[in-house]
Parts: structure tokens; sequence; C-alpha cells
């Protein structure tokens, strides 16, 4: 298990840069003109499934994105699956694997820059945020490279994993 895996960085378009909001409706631009410049069609449950997204808070995996969009939309789960593959292509999600469990999303939002503490005992996920790191991130530059999103996972275990083992 490596402790960079999920250290992912995604570019933004350069008109937008790291601004404070990438709101629904840029969100919804990029996607427009990622599918225009790949030759896909622009169907209204690709957008669904953005806007499905964006409204939506924290992590999540692709089956419960299906499972949350029913009733209020009609798509399918290929479609679900298909949208979130383009949706990680153009850089508007990011993909987590956490240690061993199944690949969370999360959708890329530069106002809320946040970090994940993974119990590799139990699997659970904790975000936090640190004023220190986002200084030296954004005070840090890098050669032929213009940083957008980007994530710190930290391992270890949690009070209830920690206690258990003590027990043992
Ligand atoms: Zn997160
Ligand atoms: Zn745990």
């Amino acid at each position: 298990m490596c402790g960079f895996a999920c250290l992912a960085w995604a570019m933004f378009p350069h008109d937008t840069g790291m601004k404070e909001e990438y709101a629904l409706e840029k969100a919804k631009e990029a996607l427009t003109k990622f599918l225009q410049e790949n030759h896909l069609r622009k169907t209204p449950e690709r957008y669904a499934v953005l806007e499905r997204i964006w409204r939506s808070e924290g992590h999540f995996n692709a089956e419960s994105l299906y499972r949350d969009m029913q009733g209020e939309y009609r798509v399918s789960r290929a479609t679900v699956y298909n949208t979130l593959e383009l949706l990680l292509q153009s850089h508007l999600v990011v993909k987590h694997q956490f240690g061993q469990q199944e690949a969370q999303y999360e959708k890329v939002a530069t106002d809320k820059v946040h970090h994940h503490l993974v119990c590799t005992g139990c699997g659970k996920v904790k975000e936090f945020s640190d004023k220190h790191i986002r200084t030296t991130i954004q005070a840090r530059r890098f050669a032929y490279f213009e940083p957008g999103y980007y994530t710190l996972c930290i391992y270890g275990l949690c009070s209830k994993c920690k206690q258990k083992r003590r027990k043992q």
C-alpha cells in the first residue's frame, strides 16, 4: 500500500486557474468543451450525472451514485459508469484508491481542498483541512508545471482499531 496512491492532481483549463469557486456552471462548460473536443454526444443524461455529483458532498462510489440517481432521473447504470469515466478523463472528478477498498470518487472543488486520514484497519476515511499545508503548497513553485487540485492521504489506525489491537 503506497501512501502516495491518492495524491491526485488534476489540471484545470487555463482560463479558470485556481479560482475559489468551481461552480456547477463552470463544470458544465468544461464538460461541454470536453465532449466537443472528443466528438462525444452532449446527452442530457451526462449533464444529469454531473449535476448530481455537484450537488452532493464528499465521497461516493459508482454504485452509490447510481442508486442516488434513481427516482430523480432516468439514467441507466451503464450511463452512470460511462459518464463517471468521462468526468475522470476531463478532470472534473478525481478517483481515490484508499488502500484495499473499492475506488471512491469526488468532485474537484478548489474552494474545499481537504486531506484524508485513512484507517488501514477498517477502511474508514476522515477528512481534514490544514491551513499550513495549504499555504505551503500555494507558495511552492513547480518547474514546468502549474498545479491545480491536490489532496493528501495519511494512512494509519483510527482510535477504535487502535483499541482493538491493544486488547489482542
Ligand atoms: Zn475527500
Ligand atoms: Zn479503523
